[in-house]
């Protein structure tokens, strides 16, 4: 089987999906990302729900909002995987814990309004104030 793998810190929680079930890919900045992970900015992808497979350790699950779930690592603490009632058919896995982060290819922003001032990221990528409906140029 082909497919895409990652992994938490530790090791013990691991991943893999087939490239041909990703959806999107970009870089949130909301308030919530920045806090479940400890950074200034989060860089997501988006995968169909049915072809992500949890492939070690099981990942603890936290409800970080009425309609949103978060996996992290029990033993190192790794944020690992991200899933909303409002996108029931998708997963959100983070670029950062890729086997290979070089496959990662980014193609926005999101939730760029809630931006921190500390942080420049000089690339020409859509900046979406929300979470893809609208443009930060169109406000
Ligand atoms: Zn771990």
């Amino acid at each position: 089987m082909t497919g895409i793998t990652g992994r938490c810190l530790c090791g013990a929680v691991t991943y893999s999906f087939g490239e041909d079930a990703v959806i999107w890919q970009g870089h949130c900045h909301c308030e919530s990302c920045r806090r479940a992970n400890g950074a200034g900015i989060v860089s997501w992808f988006g995968v169909q729900k049915d072809a992500w497979r949890w492939t070690g350790a099981e990942p603890r699950a936290f409800q970080s909002s009425a309609w949103a779930t978060r996996w992290f690592c029990p033993t190192c603490g790794s944020a690992m995987a991200y899933r909303s009632d409002k996108l029931p058919d998708e997963m959100h896995g983070l670029a950062a814990t890729l086997d290979d982060p070089g496959w990662y290819k980014p193609q926005a922003h999101f939730f760029h309004a809630a931006a921190v001032d500390w942080l420049h990221v000089e690339d020409d990528l859509p900046r979406f104030v929300d979470g893809g409906k609208t443009l930060e140029t169109d406000v």
